[in-house]
C-alpha cells in the first residue's frame, strides 16, 4: 500500500481531513455505549492538528458523545448527521424540525419490549435511533422496530435513515453529513481535503467533497472497509483502507507527508 494517490491533495494548504468515527476511528462493538477511539488514532490526529491540519470529526453520534468519544478540543465536530456543529470552541445548532417530545412518548411505549429483544433506543438531540446488534434475532428485532415506529403517530415528521445495526429517526431537515462537509469545508478554508468513513451515510460526505472541486478544492475519499459494507461506499470512494487499523496506518503516513512537505 502506498498513499501516491493521495499525495496531490495532502499538497494543498489549508489542509482538511474529515473522518467518521463509528467503525472509522473506532472499532465497531456490540454495545455502542462502549465504542471508544483508539489511543493511536487519537494521538495520530493530535499530531496532525499540531501540523496545522483542520481535523472535523463528522458523526452521527449526538455531540456531546463524540467530543467524549474522540477527547480533541481543539477539533472541529459536526454532530448528529449534520444538526449539531463545534467549530473553534463554539457549538451551534441547525433549526429543529419534528415534535420530538410526543415521538418520545409514543415510541416509549414500545421500549420495555424492544429492550426485551436486545434492541437499545439512544436519545439523540432532536432523534432516537433504534441499536439491533445485540438482539438474538436481527430479522425479528428489526420488524419489531419497524412496527414500533409505525404505531407512533409523530414518527411521519422524521426522516428514516438505516445503517449498520441500526434504525433512526431524525428531525426532517437538510441535513446530512453532505452538507455538514460543505458547511465544515467553507467555515474552515480547506483546499485539499482527504474523508474517511465506512457506512452508507458517508456516502454524502464523499460527495460532497468531491463537489468541492468547483469551488477548487482538491479531496479524495478514503473508505474503511470492514466485512459489513455496503457497495455504495465502495462506488464513492477513492480509495480504501482496512479497517480501524488501515486508518491508523493512513493517519501516520499523512503525518509523515504532511511532515515532509512543512520542512
Ligand atoms: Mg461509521
Amino acid at each position: 500500500m502506498d498513499i501516491d494517490p493521495l499525495r496531490a491533495v495532502l499538497s494543498r494548504r489549508p489542509l482538511g481531513l474529515f473522518s467518521d468515527i463509528d467503525g472509522t476511528l473506532s472499532p465497531i462493538v456490540e454495545r455502542p455505549e462502549d465504542a471508544a477511539v483508539t489511543p493511536r488514532s487519537r494521538s495520530l490526529l493530535e499530531s496532525l492538528i499540531r501540523e496545522g491540519v483542520r481535523v472535523a470529526l463528522i458523526t452521527g453520534r449526538p455531540l456531546a458523545t463524540a467530543q467524549a468519544m474522540v477527547g480533541i478540543d481543539n477539533a472541529a465536530y459536526a454532530a448528529n448527521h449534520g444538526l449539531e456543529f463545534w467549530i473553534n470552541g463554539m457549538s451551534k445548532f441547525k433549526a429543529d424540525g419534528g415534535d420530538y417530545y410526543a415521538l418520545l412518548e409514543q415510541v416509549g411505549d414500545a421500549v420495555d419490549e424492544l429492550e426485551s429483544m436486545g434492541i437499545t433506543m439512544e436519545r439523540k438531540g432532536q432523534g432516537v435511533a433504534f441499536h439491533y446488534r445485540q438482539a438474538s434475532d436481527e430479522v425479528a428485532a428489526r420488524a419489531r422496530i419497524e412496527g414500533a415506529i409505525r404505531r407512533a403517530p409523530a414518527a411521519k415528521d422524521f426522516q428514516w435513515i438505516e445503517g449498520r445495526k441500526v434504525i433512526e429517526l431524525r428531525p426532517d431537515i437538510e441535513a446530512s453529513k453532505g452538507t455538514a462537509t460543505r458547511e465544515l469545508a467553507s467555515q474552515l478554508e480547506v483546499q485539499g481535503l482527504v474523508c474517511l468513513g465506512d457506512d452508507r451515510t458517508d456516502v454524502a460526505m464523499f460527495e460532497a467533497a468531491h463537489a468541492l472541486a468547483r469551488r477548487g478544492v482538491r479531496a479524495q475519499s478514503v473508505a474503511v472497509l470492514s466485512p459489513e459494507i455496503h457497495p455504495d461506499v465502495l462506488v464513492a470512494a477513492d480509495y480504501a483502507v482496512e479497517g480501524v487499523q488501515g486508518v491508523e496506518w493512513l493517519l501516520a503516513e499523512i503525518l509523515k507527508a504532511v511532515g515532509a512537505t512543512s520542512r
